[in-house]
């Protein structure tokens, strides 16, 4: 039987899976497959791969299933994957650096998650923190869901939950530099 080689993955958009998995910290050769992260995601029930099928098909160079995904856009980032994994394995970490490939390589995932993700980390860039408001109606701009979330509009307001005051961190510059250095030279 042919071995497959795990550092030869095809340089399909540009960097190979390892390139982009390196970008996370995150070493293909460490997961094993026991299959953890994936019993444990609370978003598993409706992801189109499993987070271990993520990192199985990277290590095989399977790159076009990977980037036409959805599970990459819908893992929140909640670190259960991360505490229950025996290797390590930083697979949040992983799931951005693949949203960041698949969007360098045109990919639209469904219902507008690359849009959110776009404006919650310009909001930051720009103010040092998200204010709620503007980040609701601008999503609903650029999603072309234009009145989604505005019956809650009054209630949410009346709570003092949202408001129009826009509210900024003192050392915005410092949130700039963390930023920039995560991105390693990439534009937002
Ligand atoms: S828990 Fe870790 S080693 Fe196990 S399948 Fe998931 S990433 Fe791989
Ligand atoms: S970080 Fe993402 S992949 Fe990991 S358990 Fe949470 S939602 Fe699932």
């Amino acid at each position: 039987m042919e071995a497959v080689d795990l550092s030869a993955s095809k340089a399909r958009y540009g960097k190979t899976t390892e390139q982009v998995a390196a970008r996370a910290g995150v070493n293909l050769k460490d997961c094993y497959q026991c299959g953890k992260c994936s019993a444990g995601c609370p978003v598993a029930h409706a992801m189109d791969l499993m987070p271990r099928e993520v990192i199985r098909l990277m290590q095989l160079g399977s790159w076009e299933t990977v980037l036409n995904a959805q599970t990459p856009w819908l893992c929140a980032s909640c670190i259960t994957c991360v505490s229950r994994c025996p290797q390590d394995v930083n697979l949040p970490a992983l799931m951005e650096e693949v949203r960041r490939a698949s969007k360098a390589a045109g990919n639209r995932p469904a219902n507008g998650p690359d849009v959110f993700n776009d404006l919650f980390l310009k909001g930051i860039y720009t103010n040092g923190r998200s204010n709620e408001l503007y980040m609701m109606m601008r999503y609903n701009l650029f999603s072309g869901n234009l009145l989604q979330d505005a019956p809650n509009a009054p209630h949410l307001l009346m709570k003092g939950m949202i408001g129009f005051k826009v509210h900024k961190v003192k050392d915005r510059e410092a949130v700039r530099r963390i930023i920039d250095t995560c991105l390693g030279g990439e534009q937002l």
